[in-house]
């Protein structure tokens, strides 16, 4: 037989054994005086040393909290200073941080509050469409009606209380600036105490994904997993304390906690966060203003940046590299990214949540082919694989799906042993669901989702989970979800909906009614309206007719486009 398709990572640099807050401190020991962290829409800088004096007082105020090793908190809001502040704090008192999606509206709010048994939740005031407050007193009326800390909720028995991150936040809420006077009720003894009972294999942070199927499920991750993820991935690219950072993605994803934040921590950079969501202005003025060397977006943003008129008009010298990952990354859009941002050293990176994320890399020495049409090789410590339906390693340059081994698995899916078993094998290989191929020297292309998932814009979406939304609703009998692709988000996704009988619904009204319930970015783009749908003999649908005739339709209009395209 031919090589097989495995290959395994180099063994150095050497894992890390510390926890989270170990690695924070020795970071902040080593590089007190330089700049750790700049939000530009706050109008906040911190030093490594002013940075620890946050951690350490807001992390003895979640003590005072009565928050106990093993607890959850969750954080629901956009990118600020609070969120890495808690990020850390959470993690020196041994809590597990559950990183919620800020556009999720309040069924999808309640389903990871109550799947992951939150104590505390911290959450941002109001946000683009997102009116926090109101969205948890209509979750928990108690709420505003309470003394914090002084209801229960039936819905949600685990939880004990909400910080705001507002400066006056209504009644029944605690006030995140309150907290800093509370941390003088726990001693420093105590808090050192806590610290050194934690060990690296406990949990850390638990985010909520799909995997392979539609339930929302929570990878639940540890200090080892992620800590040493963000080391591997600025290993890479060669991070150290002179690189200054520019984080446009997500906090509440693996992209931004764990290879912006934790990258940043365990190499000591400055991380600048450019605005409270992704922004290309903005993200743009943020890296020629404050001469940053490193930029990390998903393809979406960087097509965004290429294309804005702001652009040429900036000095974007300083830009050396940085990391386009999450979906699909176009040969093409690699090739500007070099040329027109400067950003020579740009390395692609795959993952998933559930490998903490990273498992595979394009290194700075690779030559400029394998850089822009491969998602590099194997990191550090870790093994890959390609297996058939059977479970059999196929051959070099046959397609398989992709399996991951090592210290960046997840420990499990929180609470579900049946779904944690279906995804990681009795070997140890996390399974993918993402079809790819490797050549003779370990490069590994990804050519298909054997999964049934749509990534818009960077965002997960998953069919099933949107299907079973839509069937709430009272006129509809039947749904469907498919993804097409789309130039400006990558994938857009389409639904397509038999009503009851005589029951209907403009498009419009139905797009309404999911906007008021769901995050936007998975409102359906265009739905069509059928009497039955494409199936084989046997009933099943078929999905891939349904996207063959979806996007027939679509290629004639000017689709993609928010302002004209109809249905
Ligand atoms: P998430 O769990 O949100 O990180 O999503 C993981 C999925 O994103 C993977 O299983 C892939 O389908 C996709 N993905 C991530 N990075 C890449 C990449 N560089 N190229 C292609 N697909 C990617």
């Amino acid at each position: 037989m031919t090589q097989p398709s495995y290959s395994r990572g180099r063994q150095d640099p050497p894992l890390l054994t510390q926890t989270l807050g170990q690695a924070f401190d020795a970071c902040a020991t080593r590089h007190a005086d330089r700049e750790a962290l700049v939000v530009r829409h706050q109008g906040l800088r911190y030093s490594w040393r002013q940075l620890a004096e946050a951690v350490d007082t807001h992390a003895r105020a979640l003590m005072a909290l009565g928050i106990e090793t093993g607890e959850r908190i969750g954080i629901w809001a956009p990118n600020c200073a609070e969120w890495c502040i808690l990020q850390i704090a959470s993690a020196k008192v041994g809590a597990v941080l559950v990183t919620i999606n800020p556009a999720y509206r309040v069924s999808e709010l309640d389903y990871v509050l109550r799947q992951s048994g939150c104590r505390w939740l911290v959450c941002a005031d109001a946000f683009k469409t997102s009116d926090y407050h109101a969205m948890l007193i209509e979750l928990i009326p108690s709420l505003a009606t309470h003394a914090p800390g002084h209801w229960r909720s039936d819905t949600l028995p685990a939880l004990r209380g909400v910080v705001s991150l507002a400066a006056q936040p209504p009644q029944g809420f605690v006030a995140w600036a309150d907290l800093a006077g509370r941390a003088g009720e726990v001693q420093w003894p105590a808090y050192c105490a806590r610290q050194a009972k934690l060990r690296c294999d406990q949990p850390v942070n638990i985010q909520y994904t799909s995997g392979t199927t539609g339930a929302p499920k929570g990878a639940t991750l540890s200090h080892r997993n992620i800590l040493n993820n963000g080391l591997m991935v600025g290993h890479s690219l060669g991070l150290t304390e002179h690189d200054r950072l520019v984080l446009p993605v997500p906090l509440y994803h693996c992209f931004g906690m764990v290879m912006g934040n934790l990258g940043c921590i365990t190499h000591g950079s400055t991380l600048i966060y450019p605005s409270d969501a992704f922004d290309p202005e903005l993200t743009l003025r943020c890296v020629a203003e404050e001469r940053a060397s490193v930029l990390y977006g998903v393809p979406t943003m960087f097509i965004a940046l290429l294309d804005h008129p702001a652009r040429a008009q900036l000095d974007l010298s300083t830009l050396r590299s940085g990391i386009m990952a999450g979906a699909t990354c176009p040969i093409e859009v690699m090739r500007r990214v070099i040329d027109q941002l400067h950003m020579a050293e740009v390395q692609i990176a795959y993952g998933m949540t559930e490998t903490s994320p990273v498992s595979l890399q394009t290194g700075a020495d690779d030559e400029l082919e394998r850089r822009v049409t491969t998602v590099g090789r194997t990191q550090p410590h870790l093994e890959t694989q390609l297996v058939d339906a059977h479970g059999a390693v196929v051959a070099r340059n046959e397609i398989g799906e992709l399996c991951t081994r090592g210290y960046s698995v997840m420990l499990g899916y929180w609470d579900n042993p049946q779904a944690t078993a279906e995804a990681i094998d009795g070997e140890g290989w996390m399974h993918s669901g993402d079809l790819a191929v490797m050549d003779e020297e370990g490069y590994v292309r990804i050519v298909g989702r054997g999964k049934d998932m749509i990534i818009r814009g960077g965002e997960n979406i998953y069919p099933r989970e949107l299907e079973e939304f839509l069937h709430t609703h009272p006129a509809i009998a039947e749904a469907q979800v498919v993804g097409v692709p789309c130039e400006r988000y990558g994938e857009q996704v389409v639904a397509w909906v038999r009503f009851r009988q005589g029951q209907a619904l403009e498009a419009d009204a139905l797009r309404d009614w999911c906007k008021a319930r769901i995050a936007h970015f998975k409102v359906p783009r265009h739905f069509r309206f059928v009497e039955q749908f494409p199936t084989t003999v046997t009933g099943k649908v078929q999905k891939f007719r349904m996207r063959e005739i979806s996007l027939k339709e679509l290629e004639s209009r000017a689709w993609c486009d928010p302002d004209r395209s109809g249905t």
